[in-house]
């Protein structure tokens, strides 16, 4: 790692202090600011590859990748120049280009769900309009989601939210009315079941079931076999709508989304994240059917100014790009040997530690118990993940200051990286 066990935060310190006379809490997303781990946030000054650095001249391994975007790392020099070339001729237009044509196609050709799609500027427009959608497509006014899971900040999916929510221990918001948080049903993460009981008594109701096909918002939270499965049989039996939010797992899990590894075909689909390349960029598609009831074609109404602008689409389009089946199975052996090492390093200093992962998605957990939900992830030892979280930073290792997030391996880590991650998280966790 690249910090000898020294950690400098002077600049970091006096620039968040700077940064807090004028955005809310300094920040402008509320994990940045470091709250639930006590710390300054660190100011970082730019990226390369698997290394980040910041304004006080420390580097870091990178396993934050922008929240999920960065899987070829940080200023790809394929992404960069492309940006470049497509910068020089006009960022926005608002109005058709080629570039949307080109990315629509590619997206439609690796999501198995998805016949056309919509662009959108982040992952809450996705999913937001996703629901107004299998709302208006059904009839219906009911939305079911499951604890624990985040699907942005839109109102009717900020309740019993993770991430941030989550990581700040926040209650359902303020500001969303009671009117709005009545049509959502909230059940607990991989429960059938419960879902079930659900659909019994409201299943004419119902709109639709938005889902992480992998939670990632609770900490990383596999599907358990025949969840997916389940949901897709009870949402077809209802006349719900299934919709997958592959915001986090689009390209990150599978050439094929979540969708495509698990063999289960949703209604509609939100991307985010990694088909922005970096860019802000969101996406909803799925059965042309359906995807046809938004304007112009039907009277549902979604549009944006920046939507499928030419910076957003070049970042995405050339990000997909490099995403070949060879990418995706050095992701999964450099994830597979950082879990393997993290737990060894956790037997070895006798810390209750329990790994989930999910390809290029890995969180340990501080709990010896098995983590299949929200009340299980919220079973770790959040004081000691504190503590973890300092000593992964002075050794030079960028990961969420959350237990409720995972860690992001991307196509440009190397076999060293993860060796030295290993190393450092030996060091760290024989520290606490
Ligand atoms: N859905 C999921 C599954 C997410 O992980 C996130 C963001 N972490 C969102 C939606 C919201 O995306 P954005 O932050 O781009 O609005």
């Amino acid at each position: 790692s690249g910090n000898l066990g020294r950690h400098r935060d002077e600049h970091s310190r006096q620039a968040f202090e700077q940064a807090k006379k004028v955005l809310p809490g300094g920040v402008n997303s509320p994990v940045r600011a470091f709250k639930s781990v006590g710390l300054t946030p660190i100011y970082l000054d730019h990226g390369t590859g698997s290394r980040v650095f910041d304004i006080d001249g420390n580097q870091y391994i990178d396993y934050v990748g922008s929240w999920g975007p960065l899987i070829m790392g940080h200023a790809h020099p394929e992404v960069v120049s492309a940006l470049q070339e497509t910068a020089s001729k006009g960022t926005s237009f608002g109005a058709p280009t080629l570039l949307e044509t080109k990315m629509a196609e590619l997206v439609a050709e690796r999501v198995p769900s998805i016949d056309i799609v919509r662009m959108v500027n982040s992952g809450t427009e996705a999913t937001m309009s996703a629901i107004r959608l299998a709302r208006g497509y059904t009839g219906r006014s009911k939305i079911m989601k499951f604890e624990g899971s985040y699907h942005g900040h839109a109102d009717s999916l900020l309740i019993k939210a993770g991430s941030g929510v989550a990581t700040l221990g926040l209650p359902d918001s303020p500001g969303v009315p009671e009117g709005v948080a009545a049509n959502t049903i909230a059940v607990p993460y991989n429960d059938l079941a419960s879902v079930q009981l659900a659909f019994e008594r409201f299943g004419d109701e119902i709109a639709g079931v938005i889902v992480e096909p992998v939670a990632g918002n609770m900490g990383v939270v596999p599907p358990l076999p025949g969840f997916l499965e389940g949901l897709r049989e009870i949402t077809t039996r209802y006349g719900s709508l299934l919709i997958f939010d592959e915001v986090m797992t689009g390209f990150r899990v599978h050439i094929h989304c979540a969708q495509g590894r698990y063999g289960v075909t949703p209604d509609l689909t939100c991307l985010g994240k990694v088909i922005g390349g970096g860019l802000p960029v969101g996406a909803y598609g799925g059965k042309r059917e359906i995807m046809e009831q938004i304007a112009p074609t039907g009277p549902i109404y979604q549009a944006g100014t920046l939507s499928g602008n030419p910076l957003a689409m070049t970042a995405g389009y050339t990000t997909l790009s490099l995403l070949t089946p060879e990418i995706y199975d050095r992701l999964e052996r450099l994830s597979a040997r950082l879990e393997e090492g993290f737990t060894v390093n956790a037997q070895e200093a006798g810390i209750p530690c329990r790994i989930n992962r999910v390809g290029s998605m890995v969180c340990p957990f501080f709990t010896s118990d098995e983590v299949v939900n929200y009340d299980t992830a919220r079973s770790s030892d959040l004081e000691l993940f504190r503590r973890y979280f300092a000593a992964m930073i002075t050794e030079g290792i960028n990961i969420a200051p959350s237990q409720f997030e995972g860690m992001f391996v991307s196509g440009v880590h190397t076999e060293a990286d993860i060796e030295a991650t290993i190393e450092a998280h030996r060091r760290a966790l024989r520290s606490l």
